[in-house]
Formats: C-alpha cells, structure tokens, sequence
C-alpha cells in the first residue's frame, strides 16, 4: 500500500494516484456521481466518484460528513474556472478510485464546515474536540503554537533559560484567591497551585541564571468576571543585573520581531512605542490601559504602549493597604524615603505593557535586599510571624549574595486572542473552562470517591 500524503501536497502529485486520509467535510450526491471534501490536517480537497468506479461509489452513496476515510485516487488539474485560490489544493481534485471507512461518525450537534462562533457555547464546550475540528478553531491554536514557539526560539536564542518551577508549592501573592491541594501524608496541611513563577523565577536569579524564562501555567481562583480562566498561561521572564529601561526595551523588540515574523499582515502604530506614567493615563483616559488604535475598526492595526511609574500602594476594601504590583516590587529610589511618610505616594518601578486597551503584560524591578522587602511586608500590614511563615525563605535567600533583578510576564491567551482578532480568549484555548470555571467536556469540577477524602482526612459540611 501507498504511503499517506496531505492535501497540501497534491498539486505536486497531478497524475500520479496518491493515498489521502482524513475527514469528510461535506458530500453532494448528484445521482450518478458523488463529491465531497476530504479535510486533513493541512487543508481539504475536493473528491469526485466516478460511476465508473463502481465500489467506490457504492460506498460513497453512504458515507456521511465526519466519517474517517482512507482514499486511492487519480491527482488531476481542475478546470480554470473551478479553481479554488484561497485553498492550497484549490488547484486539484481526487478522482477516487477505493474507499476504506475507517470510522462512521453520528451527525455532529452542530455544523463543522463553517464558523462555529454563532452555535451555543455550553454547546461547544461539551463536544471541544468536535469544535476545534472546525477551520477557525484549528487556526486560532496552530497560531498560538506558532507565537509560542517564536518566542521560545527568540528567547533561547537571547541566553534564556527555560526552567519549569513546581505546580505544588506555598501561596504566591498575585492579589487572587488561591486553589489548594490537600496533602494526603500530612493532614491538614495544603500545597497551593501557583498564581505565577514570581518567587521561584526571583530565587533563580539568586541562583546564579541571570536569565529565565517559563511558558508558565498559572492558577488563579477569582469568581466569574467575564474573560477570565481558572488557569491561564504566561510568558514569565527574569533578567539580573537590568534596569527598568532594559527590561523594556527587550521586550520591545521581542514582541515587535514576533509580529513581524508570525503576523506580517499587521501594523504597529508607534514605534518606539509611546509612554506614559500611570498618573498621566489616569488623567488623560481614566483608565491605566489606554486604547490607542488610529481606527478601531482596522483589525492589523496594533496600539501598543507602555504605561510606567505605578504607585507601590493602594488602600484595599479593608481599610488597609495593598501592593499594586505585587510585594516584591521595589519602590523609586526617589520616592523611597516617602515609605516613611506617605507610603501611598510611593511610585514603584513598575510597568505594564498595554495593546488596543487590554493589559498584556506587566512587571518589575524587584527588591533583592532583606531590609527593604521586609519593611515593605510590614507596610502591608503583616506582622513579624506572618512574614516569617510566609515569606521567610525569601528574606534569607536575599542575605546570600541576591543580584538587582527584574522582569514582566505577559498573558498568552490575550495577547493572542487580539491578534487572532477573537472576542474572548476562550477562542484561543483548546480546552477552556466556562467564566464559571466548569470543564463541560470533563465533567469538572466533579465530587470524588467517599475513600479519597477520608485518606485525606476531609469531612464534608452536609
Ligand atoms: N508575577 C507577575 C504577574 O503574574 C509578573 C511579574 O511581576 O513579572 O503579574
């Protein structure tokens, strides 16, 4: 038997006899032939069964839309005037010769061929794996691979180190509430799942690296608001020995090199790209994530920018203080004697890179020196013990030779999302949750077996 090839690879087989595989698309019967469309990885072509191939066509007289064939036939040049530019193999057709069914399929909940974004989405949820089978589904992804792996490169090519840090490990304060494993060999005790790397990819500044990167999955407990996810993914990077124009800067030109490279089509308004403090986009868009796009309705049209100099502090619901940033955030050195003061003047070194309006990133120059980090937890309200049990291993690790460090993490599926030109980053996962947090395909969050709690010690309130 011949090997399989891809529709893509047709228009170099015109006269040979090719085996394909894949999924039919759609089938028009029209009596005495039949055609339909074979959808593989790479594309679909159009198939036609001849009378003539008298098997062959009693099998396509059955064969329904995402049945799994595999199909002998004759490579031939369409006519002019049927050819499909907008398809690799619009150019050809299969003139099949033999069918193997190698799996029938029920009638899909809902029509694959076309945009899937009109069905119901709980609909489309339930059935993911038939959803992404659908042509914008399988872009959008392959394009968040290919965004995924530029960076990859570019970074490795910049003397990045990809190091993955634990999933198991001890709260990290990203202003969310945090999900919890229960441990099983010590009871009553928890292993938190990361909000981010921030303390890990910090401690591996202290570890020497001086460059670390993380295509980092984060977990954030946060109630239904809209377009969020559960767990979501960031590129997290770490630089030592950089100031906060040097973070910028690289970061500038790694995202302009990525859209350049993986989106052509599209253009960046300004570049360099403009900035502001956070006090000036206050005042002038009262909001610290300026959209700045010429002509909202240019879908290439990418308005990036930099909004700085955000303050350290702000008072939370309680009356008390929070870090804006995170705690690890170091403050200006001008304004550093206003922690004494006027803490809440304090601005920070802080940054957030902004696109059309959406936050898609954001970061800092950190603390590395014991006394000042700590000051800053007790700014924050926390007391001798708790900065202790919480924070203790940093403090130490700052007294063994921590170099200045800094760095920025961007959201993935925004930063995607936008330039697929999709509506909510539930487009750009394969397998999202809803804005509640539910897994339809899975089934989860799901109760567990009576056995498994009582090994871990946990008794349901009725
Ligand atoms: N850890 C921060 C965040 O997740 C990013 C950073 O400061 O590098 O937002």
């Amino acid at each position: 038997m011949r090997n399989r090839i891809y529709t893509s690879e047709l228009s170099g087989h015109v006269g040979e006899t090719v085996v394909l595989a894949g999924w039919v698309n759609v089938r028009r019967d029209q009596g005495k032939m039949v055609f339909f469309d074979l959808r593989d990885m790479k594309g679909m072509v159009q198939c036609i069964v001849l009378p003539s191939h008298a098997e062959a066509i009693l099998v396509a007289k059955e064969i329904r839309p995402e049945w799994v064939l595999r199909l002998e036939g004759v490579v031939n040049k369409r006519p002019e005037k049927n050819v499909n530019p907008n398809i690799p193999s619009g150019d050809v057709e299969l003139e099949v010769t033999a069918i193997e069914v190698l799996n029938r399929a029920e009638t899909p909940p809902f029509e694959l061929n076309t945009d899937t974004k009109p069905v119901n989405e709980d609909l489309r949820m339930k059935y993911k794996y038939l959803d992404l089978r659908s042509e914008r589904m399988q872009k959008n992804i392959r394009m968040r691979d290919k965004v995924i792996t530029f960076i990859r490169d570019y970074m490795h090519k910049n003397d990045f180190v990809e190091i993955e840090t634990p999933m198991m490990t001890k709260g990290t304060p990203e202003g969310s509430r945090e999900y919890i494993i229960p441990s099983r060999l010590f009871q009553g005790q928890f292993y938190v799942l990361p909000q981010s790397p921030q303390q890990f990819k910090q401690l591996s500044m202290v570890a020497g690296f001086e460059k670390y990167f993380q295509i980092a999955r984060c977990m954030r407990d946060e109630d239904t608001r809209g377009d969020r996810q559960p767990e979501f993914t960031q590129l997290d990077y770490e630089m030592s020995f950089v100031t906060q124009e040097e973070v910028v800067a690289y970061n500038e030109a790694l995202i302009i090199e990525l859209i350049k490279t993986v989106y052509p089509e599209k253009r960046i308004s300004q570049i360099p790209f403009p900035r502001m403090t956070y006090e000036e986009s206050m005042e002038k868009y009262g909001n610290d994530k300026p959209d700045l796009r010429e002509n909202k309705e240019d879908p290439n049209e990418l308005a990036f920018c930099w909004v700085l100099d955000f303050p350290m502090f702000e008072k939370d619901d309680e009356g008390g203080v929070q870090a804006v940033h995170h705690p690890f955030t170091s403050p200006k050195d001008e304004d550093l004697h206003l922690l004494d003061t006027e803490p809440l003047k304090a601005r920070a070194n802080a940054y957030d890179i902004v696109l059309n309006g959406y936050e898609i990133g954001g970061g800092s120059i950190r603390i590395h020196k014991r006394e000042l980090q700590n000051k800053v937890f007790e700014l924050l309200g926390l007391n001798k013990e708790t900065i202790e049990a919480r924070f203790g291993h940093m403090l130490t690790a700052f007294e063994y030779g921590a170099p200045p460090h800094g760095g920025i993490a961007w959201g993935m599926e925004r930063l995607v999302m936008l330039l697929q030109n999709e509506p909510n980053i539930r487009e750009v996962i394969a397998f999202p949750k809803t804005g509640e947090g539910k897994d339809l395909m899975m089934g989860s969050p799901s109760s567990v077996p009576e056995k498994t709690l009582k090994e871990l010690g946990i008794q349901l309130k009725k």
